[in-house]
């Protein structure tokens, strides 16, 4: 069998998916004998003009991290699309935008304004900002434009399929690559890969009330959660029921942590952070204003909580004038 041209690319991300790509352990060895590497940028040195000198559709897969922020992530998206068969946004910030899209909730001047005034790290008397193009006795450099918001890959080019996750669960990330690998029928493009179609809680064996009466919110930092109770029932805020299954229940089960969403939501929900507010009016005991008010007093950044990994592509989307 021929090998498979592949690239891995990152845009506005942490490297974590990279990382939970080499978290498969000695699998990976399998990997480098079924695919010819074009771009890994975290792995190997390869430079973009190589890859625009690729013809068009030449690479079998890409699997593209990160949301789009600025003008070189747009551009290599646009660019490994040309290449590439099949785009997979590849992990949450590619899928929803990911914990860079919680820049949504600002306009991009407060952001430069705080990184390079304000912050108490910054010594910046003259107020100076990063310019896309500066002259310098060499000629010309230019870094990147920023975005006034960050996108999710399928808001700049088509994608195929989606593999959500902050990151992917390796084995899931496994099953997609030997899918691809071995040519097994995939789904029909803008299926979701390595995942379930039902809510985590519907995989959650935590005991958990039927009818749910929080009073406040307690924050995770500061309690020991019981391991075999719902999260919920004990006032603490778990995206469970607003989020898609099949990460495992890594943090739930395995480090009784609360879910934080980053599966992105279940088949049928139009917006995570909405159907949370949903769940979490269900789940509040007060039914008057002032008690509500007091319950919701204790949950501090609500918008933060519920849109941490799916902001580029809620209803909301961005932060509106
Ligand atoms: S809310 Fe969280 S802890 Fe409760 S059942 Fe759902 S996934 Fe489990
Ligand atoms: S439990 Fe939630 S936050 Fe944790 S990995 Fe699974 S989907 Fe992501």
């Amino acid at each position: 069998m021929s090998k498979l041209n592949v690239a891995i690319y990152w845009g506005a991300a942490c490297g974590g998916c990279d990382v939970a790509i080499l978290d498969i352990h000695e699998k990976v060895l399998k990997v480098k004998e079924a695919c010819n590497f074009w771009l890994w940028p975290v792995a190997m040195d390869f430079k973009y003009k190589d890859v625009e000198a690729l013809a068009d559709g030449f690479l079998d897969l890409t699997l593209f991290s990160g949301a789009v922020r600025n003008t070189e992530n747009q551009h290599i998206a646009q660019l490994l699309r040309k290449k590439s068969k099949v785009l997979v946004a590849f992990g949450s910030c590619a899928h929803t935008g990911g914990i860079p899209a919680l820049a949504n909730f600002y306009r991009k001047e407060d952001i430069l304004k705080r990184v390079y005034e304000e912050s108490q790290s910054t010594d910046n008397p003259n107020k100076v900002r990063p310019q896309v193009s500066h002259k310098v006795p060499e000629g010309e450099i230019e870094i990147p434009a920023l975005f006034d918001w960050v996108k999710s890959l399928d808001q700049v080019v088509k994608v195929d399929y989606y593999v959500p996750g902050c990151p992917p669960n390796p084995e899931r990330i496994w099953e997609v690559l030997l899918a691809v690998v071995s040519g097994a029928k995939l789904p029909p493009p803008g299926a979701v890969l390595g995942a379930g179609d039902k809510a985590l809680c519907d995989t959650c064996e935590r005991k958990r009330s039927e009818e749910k009466s929080i009073k406040e919110f307690k924050r995770i930092a500061t309690t020991i959660p019981d391991p075999e109770l719902c999260f919920l029932d004990q006032g603490l805020i778990c995206m469970g029921p607003v989020t898609r299954s099949g990460c495992g229940n890594q943090c739930t089960v395995a480090s009784n942590m609360p879910c934080r969403g980053c599966y992105g939501q279940p088949e049928g929900t139009m917006d995570q952070g909405a159907k949370m507010v949903a769940a979490i009016g269900a789940a509040l005991e007060a039914k008057d204003p002032e008690a509500i008010d007091r319950a919701l007093d204790s949950l501090p950044d609500p918008a933060g909580y519920f849109y941490r990994f799916s902001m580029s592509t809620s209803l909301l989307e961005r932060r509106k004038e």
